[in-house]
């Protein structure tokens, strides 16, 4: 694709470690709107493809672009996250002392110290935006709970609304349902088609039954480049695929 038509643009991507290649020529095109799943057994290069997204590290060659004309590749990591590229650890990193609603609302001071931000007035609309995140990640009953009384599920959610409460134009978001129950993975794919709605999403997963019920368009790692692509059915009958996963 034209790079212009591209919210995110990975072109041979390379990323040298002592000489071996943890990313491979990757080339990888995501479109605004898009939600895309990202696959592939471990050591695959799905971390380092996100680090070289969010500028953790820089790669060796290859081209990185954000909206088709924003080379990512010259930007640190700070820069990048104001440009509304979001990214979700696995671990959640709630404060876990404090509600639910002042975990967004720390969310929303951002880069503000603590202490400072749990006592700044909200105006109505940044009040309204907080309770419009937390029916968005179904915490809206649970505003006043501390965050450290929620479920290991309910804290990945409010993670993600910490998330949306800066409004990233994409968010990339990694094994958003490991470790969660049935009830709660089903919950979290539901979670992000809403989210899917108003944002761009990049999610790396393991869980093949969560990124059935995510019904989006896949992209198979292997050895830090791009092995198949396609939908999750059409990648999963790929011969190159199946060796892969099985291991010969
Ligand atoms: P994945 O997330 O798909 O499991 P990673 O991107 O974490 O894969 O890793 C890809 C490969 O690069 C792995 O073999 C890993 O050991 C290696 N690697 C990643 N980061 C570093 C690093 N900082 N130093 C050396 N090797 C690394």
């Amino acid at each position: 694709p034209e790079r212009g038509d591209t919210l995110l643009y990975l072109n041979g991507v390379t990323v040298s470690f002592d000489g071996f290649k943890a990313l491979n020529s990757l080339s990888l095109f995501i479109t605004a709107g898009e939600m895309r799943a990202i696959i592939g057994p471990n050591g695959a290069g799905k971390t380092t493809m996100m680090d070289v997204i969010t500028g953790k590290t820089r790669p060796q060659s290859g081209d990185v672009y954000f909206n088709g004309d924003i080379d990512l590749t010259q930007l640190d990591e700070a820069r990048i996250a104001n440009l509304g590229i979001g990214r979700k650890f696995q671990k959640p990193t709630v404060f876990e002392s404090q509600s639910v609603f002042d975990n967004l609302k720390l969310a929303l001071a951002g880069q503000r110290r603590v202490f400072e931000s749990l006592f700044f007035r909200l105006s109505s609309e940044q009040r309204d935006r907080i309770e419009s995140v937390l029916r968005t990640v179904s915490l809206f009953e649970k505003r006043w709970a501390l965050a450290g009384s929620l479920s290991h599920g309910q804290k990945q959610w409010l993670e993600l609304g910490m998330l949306l409460m800066q409004d990233p134009e994409v968010l990339l978001v990694d094994e958003p349902a490991a470790g969660m129950t049935d009830a709660e993975t089903a919950a979290t794919a539901e979670l992000l088609k809403e989210i899917n709605r108003k944002h761009t999403v990049i999610v790396v997963e393991h869980d093949m039954v969560f990124v059935r019920a995510l019904g989006v368009h896949v992209t198979v790692l292997h050895e830090g480049s791009v092995l198949a692509e396609g939908s999750l059915d059409k990648v999963q009958a790929n011969q190159k695929v199946i060796e892969v996963y099985l291991g010969r």
